[in-house]
């Protein structure tokens, strides 16, 4: 990539592009979004040039996640957040507009007038089956095993009860590790 159209996250990165720096280790930089969907909108961006999230390696996906909770855990305390939501986009159709993975924690407010929403609508039983079969026959041979429609049918209608309070409770931030 030449200097003229250096990816925006890169020259972050490298310090080449102004930003409001709030953490950096040595795999990843988080900085202000400064066209937040809300106040506090943190980004969290490998300093390796990626482009979508299948291409991180197992270590850096768990290094990306884990500072995306610190981050979040970090908006509740210092912003007082009411909530997060942490995305990915993966391409174009997803919304994404850089050609560089980034990790949104995005603080969320009671009328933040932020949407992340779909219309969500009961799927025919051959249309379910049809999807299933086309999915499963490539997670089949994957680590974990697979689950049955019906038992994954169970687990949609009676979701575990999990508060937020609750989450936050088993929260270990490490502060030390925050500059
Ligand atoms: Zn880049």
């Amino acid at each position: 990539m030449t200097e003229e159209n250096k990816c925006i996250f890169c020259g972050i990165v490298d310090g080449s592009m102004q930003s409001a720096k709030i953490y950096e280790d040595e795999l990843v930089v988080c900085v202000l979004d400064i066209f937040p969907a809300s106040k506090g909108h943190v980004l969290v961006i490998p300093k390796k040039h990626i482009a979508v999230s299948a291409q991180l390696d197992e270590a850096l996906s768990a290094h990306l996640f884990n500072v995306g909770n610190k981050m979040s855990a970090v908006l509740f305390e210092s912003l007082k957040a009411e909530g997060t939501n942490l995305l990915i986009a993966n391409g174009a159709a997803a919304g994404q507009k850089v050609d560089h993975l980034v990790l949104h924690v995005i603080p969320r407010y009671k009328d933040d007038g932020v949407t992340i929403s779909w219309k969500s609508e009961q799927i025919k039983e051959e249309e379910l089956k049809n999807v299933y079969g086309q999915i499963v026959s490539k997670t089949q041979g994957s680590q974990e095993p697979v689950k049955e429609v019906e038992e994954i049918k169970e687990v949609v209608e009676e979701p575990k009860e999990t508060t937020l309070e609750d989450a936050l409770e088993e929260e270990t931030f490490d502060d030390e590790r925050m500059p």
